[in-house]
């Protein structure tokens, strides 16, 4: 089967779902027995997100093989249940990287570099390897950013030359946003005419325009669309706001938006089959018990949507273990630099059914999620620390537990008497060296269990509690020896060397990484779920199959 390829690009303005539209026309595509992968392409310099605030940019996402990458690829992983690699995953930055690279090599034999057609050329080299790599029938690829910007311009260029070459294998879908002003109440079509007169001077036609609006679209914008933007009526496609973005491709799917983009590529219609999806997407709005669920994260600047987009894979993880468990999950933002000042205000924990201390950096609220791990551990509330927030309970334990006063990680004190956080030794030499990007310890590694801890139960058991098999579970081996394998994104560790003093204050050591001995999880005893992990098992959470470790977590929070 020849290859194909699907272009999403944003119309009149950002932030309106472009990833999760992309990543639901794969669901669909995939239900219908295709391989499906998808690619992001970022206009910004930066060569990868690594470096990037996530108040700046949302969650920094990593991928199996180590690439810091923008949160739509969590998006595609989740729609799609694949591990996007290293190859789907491009900025501008990257692009003219290896461009520049290649020209100091005399690669262009002495030739003229130029940005166009050079750039272009190299995006879609890209593009292809990665649909080769994945073996993938259709590719669909996001174009960050939005029609009429400067910065990604190149991008669009790429997608017309590739339709040049071979117009039957690319189609280009606009997802665009049509305001209902409130003092008209009608909704207006004007701002995605303009946008598709845009993309006409760049030389490109969409085949489709999504719809993104607060409502459906009636058959009269439809028919104005078409006319202004040389779409087929039908080829507007309805996409309104939803309670659930599990809704989405369900939603598409009633408009045959598959199908018809399959035609559009040449190719025959076939049947989709959404059963499951349907599934969740119903647990997703039942009213159901509710699971309260404090995140003591701090990268909140602009209130609760920032924090939202920052953590999102951790609030989806949370959100997946939750539905498959017909339980409600109310998450609530925690201030822990609100505990720091008043350490009284840490009796609201207590109306909590379970706390998440995420990844983080740097001193900001640290000591605030110290006292929040502390108060879990003595009240007995579910308490799962996810990389920093398994540094900061062990912190904590030294502390109060093993009596190591001002125990703490070199990250924040590199005088501390008792550094039981320490950096990884080669991490010290990038530091000093100031080579901060893509330096950390990242990706996935091995992780091997301890018997009889939770984790090692929850990993064992979650085949017969789940409605599939758990994400990150695939080395599962025999009853006593299990090998996970999970993402990574750190520069610190637990210090070897404080180990077996931690052990002999009762923390249990769960899971190490075999080849560096490197402690992976930390837990406590007589606690219904206190479990720190160095790695991020919210990278490995899919809607139709959550992680283990949430899923017990959620569990536990439930019964307690
Ligand atoms: N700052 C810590 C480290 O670098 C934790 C990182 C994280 O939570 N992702 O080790």
């Amino acid at each position: 089967m020849k290859r194909k390829f699907i272009f999403v690009v944003g119309g009149v303005m950002s932030s309106v779902g472009k990833g999760v539209a992309a990543a639901s026309l794969g669901t669909i595509l995939k239900s219908k027995g295709f391989s499906v992968t998808a690619i992001k392409a970022d206009p910004y310099l930066n060569v990868d997100a690594g470096t990037m605030n996530p108040t700046e940019h949302g969650e920094v996402f990593v991928t199996v093989d180590g690439v810091e990458c923008d949160q739509d690829i969590g998006n595609y992983e989740r729609f799609l249940d694949v591990e996007i690699l290293r190859d789907n995953y491009m900025t501008t930055g990257r692009v003219y990287e290896s461009v520049i690279h290649r020209e100091r090599n005399l690669e262009y034999e002495g030739k003229c570099v130029e940005a166009v057609p050079h750039i272009p050329e190299e995006i879609i080299r890209r593009i292809k390897l990665a649909a080769r790599k994945a073996k993938a029938d259709i590719t669909i690829v996001e174009i960050g950013g939005t029609i009429g910007e400067y910065q990604n311009m190149l991008f669009f260029e790429a997608i017309r030359m590739m339709k040049m070459e071979t117009p039957n294998d690319v189609a280009l879908v606009m997802v665009s946003f049509l305001p209902v002003p409130s003092h008209i109440g009608e909704m207006k079509t004007k701002p995605t005419q303009n946008a598709s007169r845009e993309l006409n001077s760049y030389g490109l036609q969409a085949d489709f325009i999504l719809c993104r609006a607060s409502e459906p679209i009636d058959d009269k914008r439809r028919e104005k669309l078409a006319v202004f933007c040389n779409i087929k009526p039908e080829n507007a496609i309805s996409a309104p706001d939803v309670k659930s973005i599990y809704d989405i491709p369900i939603n598409f799917e009633k408009e045959n938006f598959g199908n018809k983009i399959l035609n559009v590529l040449k190719m025959r219609s076939r049947e989709s089959n959404l059963s499951e999806w349907k599934k969740l997407a119903k647990l997703a709005k039942e009213e159901s018990k509710e699971v309260k669920i404090g995140v003591a994260g701090k990268y909140f600047s602009t209130g609760s949507y920032v924090l939202a987009d920052s953590y999102i894979s951790v609030i989806e993880s949370i959100k997946h273990a939750a539905w498959w468990q017909n339980l409600t999950p109310k998450l609530v933002w925690l201030d822990t630099e609100k505990y720091e000042k008043d350490a009284k205000t840490l009796s609201e924990l207590s109306k909590l059914d379970g706390v998440v201390v995420p990844g983080g950096f740097g001193s900001r609220g640290v000591e605030g999620k110290i006292l929040v791990a502390q108060y879990c551990r003595e009240h007995k509330i579910p308490y799962f620390g996810l990389c920093y927030g398994m540094q900061i309970a062990t912190i904590e334990f030294a502390r109060n537990v093993c009596k190591m006063k001002g125990a703490n990680t070199t990250e924040i004190d590199p005088k501390t008497k008792y550094p039981v956080i320490d950096i990884m030794k080669d991490q010290k030499t990038k530091l000093a060296r100031k080579e901060y990007g893509n330096t950390m310890r990242l990706g996935s590694y091995d992780c091997k269990l301890t018997p009889g801890a939770i984790s090692y139960m929850a990993y064992s058991s979650l085949t017969a509690n789940s409605p599939a098999s758990p994400a990150g579970g695939s080395k599962l081996k025999a009853e006593d020896d299990i090998v996970i394998s999970e993402r990574h994104r750190h520069r610190y560790e637990l210090n070897n060397k404080y180990r077996r003093e931690l052990e002999k204050c009762g923390l249990v050591i769960a899971g190490v990484n075999p080849e560096r001995n490197l402690v992976e999880i930390i837990e406590i005893k007589n606690h219904p779920f206190f479990v720190g992990t160095q790695f991020h098992p919210e990278f490995g959470s899919r809607p139709l199959r959550p992680h283990p470790l949430f899923y017990d977590f959620i569990q536990k929070a439930s019964d307690s």
